[in-house]
């Protein structure tokens, strides 16, 4: 029964630890697995750009069926941590960890799933395109490994990205976001003798975040100060406050508000104060550093990836439904450089936390779908 290959698949990578920039040992395993399966199987040199054991992986698998569009199945091989020794415990169809570390369920449920679905292709003599299975890096540092890679590594224009929580559900809008750094500058004084030579940084910047809308600013769009930096000692007006900060949104429009909102207001705070020493005045100013971070995810409910996931799932008579999500993945950077991709839940729960765990009948349940999905994008 495939059932218990996939769960001994899981098993076996979720115990190979992979935090983001050390994905080299649970590639290896991955390239074995690709090459016995006949695939081609070539690695970038995203690895040596961004400082990981290895690069993003790309494997060319051939088509059974004549005339077929090659078709994307992605995933990504890091995770976040804790988790140098990942300790699966095995609790019926439930995995979870023994709480020391997370599951890595993200993504290796995915992967697996990916993985599995080719091999139930061939077993099950199903007619279909070439396949092109990517497995990126550095995805949970700011879908890096994706940044670097090169699409015209791809045979594929269309496909899937497997990561993201829950089942039979596609994320087909995910927000673009830009990332902030203000850098605010007031005027140095000693805070007891002189305190009218001075503006403080500090009360700029706290004056300009207080203004802010912040957290979840409308359905679509988020925004957060999320590291606050300077001053040197309480006795020292001070003169320096670096703040850090992002925002993200469904729509470039509502990202660009936004991005101008927090601007506008740091402009406020710091016209607000100003002072004349020895005939000189000085005005608190800043510096914005803006920077977009990645690209908004917006597929429509008719693209051709959405129809063929929603027909499979009626084939096999599941629940579908399309969703959007506030996190990016590597969907963002691939569907931002042209290719029509969305993501699909694959069952991975409570991520990012040692509680992570997953369900082996979610992963089979991924698993029908894209071997499905595939098989329908044959025609
Ligand atoms: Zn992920």
């Amino acid at each position: 029964m495939n059932k218990n290959r996939l769960r001994d698949e899981f098993l076996e990578l979720a115990r190979i630890p992979s935090v983001s920039k050390r994905e080299g040992n649970v590639a290896k395993r991955l390239i074995t697995i690709l090459e016995g399966m006949g695939a081609r199987v070539q690695v970038d040199d995203a690895g040596e750009k961004i400082g990981s054991d290895v690069g993003n992986l790309v494997a060319h698998l051939p088509g059974t069926a004549p005339d077929v569009a090659p078709f994307l199945l992605c995933g990504h091989m890091d995770t976040v941590p804790p988790a140098d020794h990942v300790r699966p415990v095995v609790d019926g169809d439930i995995i979870r960890t023994d709480g020391t570390s997370v599951l890595g369920g993200d993504d290796k449920s995915g992967i697996v799933a990916i993985l599995e679905a080719v091999r139930l292709l061939r077993e099950r003599n199903i007619a279909h395109g070439p396949i092109d299975v990517l497995f990126t890096i550095c995805e949970e540092l700011g879908l890096l490994g994706a940044k670097q890679f090169d699409v015209g590594r791809l045979r594929a224009r269309t496909g899937l990205i497997l990561d993201c929580d829950g089942v039979h559900e596609l994320i087909t809008r995910a927000p673009a976001a830009n990332r902030m750094q203000f850098i605010v500058h007031g005027l140095e004084a000693h805070a007891g003798l002189a305190p009218e030579q001075g503006i403080s940084a500090v009360q700029v910047a706290a004056e300009a975040i207080a203004a802010m809308r912040l957290g979840r600013v409308d359905a679509a769009t988020t925004a957060n100060v999320g590291r606050i930096e300077g001053g040197l000692a309480s006795n020292i007006i001070p003169n320096r406050v670096v703040l850090r900060a992002e925002t993200r949104s469904l729509t470039v429009e509502g990202l660009e508000r936004q991005t101008r909102h927090m601007v506008e207001c740091l402009e406020v705070a710091a016209a607000r104060r100003s002072v004349t020493v020895g005939g000189k005045t000085t005005t608190a100013r800043f510096e914005a550093r803006v920077e977009r971070d990645y690209e908004p995810l917006a597929v429509a409910d008719n693209a051709r990836i959405v129809g063929l996931v929603r027909g499979a799932a009626e084939r096999l008579s599941k629940p579908f439904l399309t969703r959007s999500t506030g996190a990016a993945s590597d969907a963002n950077v691939f569907g931002g450089r042209g290719l029509e991709v969305a993501n699909l839940g694959c069952g991975m729960r409570q991520i990012h936390t040692v509680n992570e765990w997953v369900d082996v009948n979610d992963m089979m349940a991924t698993t029908e779908l894209l071997v499905e999905t595939v098989r329908l994008h044959a025609g």
